[in-house]
């Protein structure tokens, strides 16, 4: 993984800025997709914007079942992880691998802090749907809807950006308590 200033590893699915870049929302147009936001950034070029995802890498991550952390494919029987607030019906991060994730708990100083609040939702599969925006208000926040995955109405009237996952039948563990009792163990650190 490309590594911040700090040295700390960076997820792939966190947006990177470069010196340039003046914080518009690119918004494209395809057959596919219909209205969309991309977005030109670069793991490793620029600087790492934590809690901020790149909406190409998290369609990308979440369409192909791919680990928003290490951007390996998740197996097909594999049991992965969101991680998220208790009892999220839905989660706007990708899915990780276990591992991965017990990385990520162990590391992000803001999962870390949140303790309990946060839950590990353990599944095999998940459903996708549409988190488009539908409009901007007078001061300029951005409007949202979530749309059905391919739904014709969201294709023409909004603009897609992420997609949001819904896991099947989740086994849900608090954090902490999932890291010290379920979670695969890490390899030891040296140094
Ligand atoms: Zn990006
Ligand atoms: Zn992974």
């Amino acid at each position: 993984m490309p590594r911040n200033s700090a040295g700390r590893p960076v997820p792939a699915n966190v947006a990177w800025y470069e010196p340039d870049d003046d914080g518009t929302v690119l918004v494209d147009h395809d057959p596919e997709l219909g209205g969309h936001v991309t977005c030109p950034c670069t793991p490793g070029r620029g600087t790492p914007r934590f809690g901020e995802q790149c909406p190409v890498r998290q369609r990308q991550f979440m369409l192909q079942r791919r680990c928003g952390l290490c951007t390996e494919t998740i197996g097909p029987t594999a049991q992965m992880a969101f991680v998220g607030e208790t009892n999220a019906q839905y989660y706007l991060e990708p899915p990780l691998h276990q591992l991965c994730a017990a990385y990520a708990l162990q590391v992000c100083p803001v999962l870390h802090a949140a303790g309990d609040g946060i839950e590990v939702a353990l599944t095999s599969s998940y459903t996708l749907a549409e988190d488009r925006i539908t409009g901007v208000t007078a001061d300029r926040t951005l409007r949202r809807n979530v749309f059905p995955l391919g739904s014709p109405a969201a294709y023409h009237l909004a603009v897609l950006e992420f997609y949001l996952a819904f896991p099947g039948t989740p086994e849900r563990h608090a954090a902490p308590t999932w890291l010290t009792r379920h979670a695969p163990k890490l390899p030891a650190r040296t140094g």
